[in-house]
C-alpha cells in the first residue's frame, strides 16, 4: 500500500540547496519558528492518512501574516514547494509533505482576534482550533456551527482548506456556508482580503473558490466566521432499525418531506458495537442500524418535528425510538458518535472513505458497499452524516499485511467509484488530497479538470503550493 500512490519527483536543484534554504529561512524566522533537524522533522512526515510518509525539507512556523508572506515570497523566488499545514488531521493526505517541500505550519497563529456579537462574527487566526471558536463564545450563548469530529485538534485554516463538515451541518451548512472572509497570502507573498463581515461581496466569489482549495491557491492566515445563537433546547433521539436499508430509506423520506433536523447520523451494527464498547453511550445493541436524530428549538417545536419523524420512521418498521432524558445522556450519545474513528482504531487498522450520494441512493449504496468490502474478504463499519448523504465506510484491515492493505485500498476505490456512478461525488468533507487524486478522472472529464487546473495556475503558475494533491500527477502536463 505504502508505494501505490506516487508523489511529484522531488526537485534535485531544491534538494541540492537544502542548507542554503535553511540558512535563508532562518533569516526570516525566529529560531523557535524553524525546524530543520532530521529527527524533529519526523512528526511532520504524514497526517491522519498515515499510509504515506515523506520527511519534508524544513518546517516553517510563522507567527504573523507578514512572516507567512516573507516565507512565501522566498519560496516563490526559488520555486520551492510549500505544503500548508494546520493540525495535520487530514484523512485524505492533504497535509503530507514531499522531500523538497517547506511545510508551512499555522500552529503558532492561534489567537482569537475579534468577537463581534452585533454582527455575529468571530475573526480568528488560521491556527485556532475549531472547538476553541465555539468555546470562546459559548458563555455568551453562541457557537460556531461546523463541528468535525476532530474539532478538538483541527484548525480553522485546515477546515477552510477542506471545506469541512460535521454532525451538525445538516441544518447550518458546512464551512463554506459559515465563512465570511479570509486574509490570504498569495504564492508570491502578496496579502489580500476576501469577503468581510457583510453577507456578500461584489464580483467573483473568490472566497468560495478558496474554501475547499486544499492549500493550492494561497495560505489563509485569518478568517472571519459566522456565529450562531444557541437554540432554546436540543434533543438527540435514537431510532433503531433491523436493517441498514430501512434506516437509509427513512433518512431519505425525512428529508424528502422537507423536515430538516440539526443532525441525522447513521451507524450500522458493527459501528454501534464498536462505539458502545468505547463510550458506553447506551446505544441499543439489538438493532441492525441506528439513527441519531437531533432536533432543536422550543419544547413545542421539538415535539412537533419529532412527531413527524417518528411517523416516517414507523413506515420503515422502526424497532426502537428512544428520547434522551438528560443533558448527560445527550452528551454521551454524541461522545459515542464523535469518537467513532478513534474507537474503531482500537480494534483494527482502518481507512475511512468519504463519498457523498444523493439520498435516494443511500440504501442501494450501503448494500453495494457491504458487497464490495466483503468481496475482498474484509469487514466494514459505517458511521456517517446520513442527512447530507455523506458516507464514511470504515474498511477494517491489517496494516502489517501488505496484501490486506492493498485489498482495503482497492475496496475503497471501488466504493468511491460506486458513489460517483450513483450520482454522488468523491468527497463530502475530507477533500481529495493525495488519496483520491487519481479518481478525479472518474468524476470529471478532461475538459473539466483542465479548467480547474487553469484556475489553479492563475493563482500559482509555478505549481509550488501543495503540488502533489487534488489533480492526477500527469494532469498538468496533459493540460
Ligand atoms: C478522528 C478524525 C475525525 C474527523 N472527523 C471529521 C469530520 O467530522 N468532518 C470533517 O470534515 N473532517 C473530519 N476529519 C478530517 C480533518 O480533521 C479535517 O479535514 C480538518 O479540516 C483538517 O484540519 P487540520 O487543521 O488538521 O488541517 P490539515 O490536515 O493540516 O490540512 C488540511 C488541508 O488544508 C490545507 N491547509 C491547512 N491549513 C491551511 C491554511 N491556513 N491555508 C491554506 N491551506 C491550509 C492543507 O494543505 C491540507 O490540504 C477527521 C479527522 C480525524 C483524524
Amino acid at each position: 500500500m505504502a508505494e501505490a500512490i506516487s508523489f511529484m519527483e522531488p526537485r534535485a536543484d531544491v534538494l541540492a540547496r537544502r542548507s542554503t534554504i535553511v540558512a535563508d529561512l532562518s533569516d526570516l524566522l525566529a529560531p523557535e519558528c524553524l525546524i530543520h533537524e532530521a529527527r524533529e522533522l519526523v512528526p511532520f512526515e504524514t497526517d491522519a492518512f498515515v499510509s504515506y510518509r515523506r520527511v519534508p525539507l524544513a518546517v516553517a512556523l510563522p507567527r504573523t501574516t507578514a512572516e507567512v508572506a516573507a516565507v512565501m515570497k522566498y519560496c516563490h523566488r526559488y520555486g520551492i514547494p510549500i505544503v500548508p499545514r494546520g493540525a495535520g488531521t487530514s484523512l485524505s493526505g492533504g497535509a503530507i509533505p514531499q522531500e523538497d517541500a517547506v511545510v508551512l505550519g499555522l500552529s503558532k497563529m492561534n489567537r482569537i482576534l475579534d468577537i463581534d456579537y452585533a454582527n455575529r462574527t468571530a475573526t480568528v487566526q488560521a491556527g485556532v482550533t475549531n472547538l476553541n471558536v465555539s468555546e470562546s463564545v459559548s458563555a455568551d450563548g453562541f457557537f460556531y456551527a461546523p463541528d468535525p469530529s476532530s474539532q478538538l485538534a483541527c484548525t480553522i485554516g485546515g477546515n477552510i482548506g477542506m471545506n469541512s463538515g460535521g454532525a451538525h451541518c445538516l441544518k447550518y451548512g458546512v464551512t463554506t456556508n459559515n465563512l465570511l472572509g479570509v486574509k490570504l497570502v498569495l504564492t508570491d507573498g502578496t496579502i489580500i482580503d476576501l469577503g468581510g463581515k457583510a453577507l456578500d461581496s461584489a464580483g467573483y466569489d473568490l472566497l468560495g473558490l478558496v474554501c475547499g482549495s486544499e492549500g493550492q491557491l494561497g495560505i489563509v492566515t485569518e478568517a472571519t466566521v459566522r456565529l450562531i445563537a444557541k437554540p432554546e433546547g436540543a434533543r438527540p433521539v435514537l431510532f433503531g432499525f433491523d436493517t441498514s436499508e430501512e434506516a437509509g430509506a427513512c433518512v431519505a423520506d425525512v428529508i424528502a418531506a422537507g423536515i430538516i433536523p440539526v443532525a441525522i447520523e447513521f451507524m450500522d451494527k458493527p459501528a454501534i458495537e464498536i462505539c458502545e464498547a468505547f463510550a458506553k453511550a447506551g446505544y441499543p445493541l439489538d438493532v441492525g442500524a441506528l439513527l441519531i436524530v437531533e432536533v432543536e428549538g422550543s419544547e413545542a417545536e421539538m415535539d412537533d418535528m419529532l412527531a413527524s419523524i417518528v411517523e416516517i420512521a414507523r413506515s420503515h418498521s422502526v424497532k426502537t425510538v428512544r428520547e434522551c432524558q438528560s443533558a448527560t445522556e445527550a452528551a454521551l450519545i454524541w461522545k459515542g458518535r464523535k469518537s467513532a474513528f478513534g474507537a474503531t482504531g482500537r480494534i483494527a487498522d482502518y481507512i475511512c472513505m468519504d463519498g457523498t450520494v444523493p439520498l435516494s441512493q443511500l440504501s442501494y449504496v450501503l448494500k453495494k458497499t457491504a458487497e464490495i468490502v466483503h468481496g475482498y474478504g474484509l469487514r466494514v463499519a459505517n458511521v456517517f452524516h446520513a442527512g447530507d448523504g455523506n458516507m464514511h465506510p470504515l474498511i477494517l484491515f491489517n496494516a502489517n499485511d501488505p496484501e490486506d492493505a492493498a485489498k482495503a485500498e482497492a475496496a475503497g476505490n471501488d466504493i468511491l467509484r460506486l458513489c460517483v456512478d450513483a450520482g454522488g461525488c468523491l468527497t463530502g468533507e475530507h477533500g481529495v488530497g493525495i488519496e483520491k487524486r487519481d479518481l478525479m478522472r472518474h468524476q470529471y472529464a478532461k475538459v473539466d479538470l483542465d479548467q480547474m487546473m487553469a484556475v489553479r495556475a492563475a493563482f500559482d503558475p509555478g505549481w509550488i503550493l501543495n503540488p502533489s494533491k487534488v489533480f492526477p500527477l500527469d494532469g498538468r502536463d496533459a493540460a
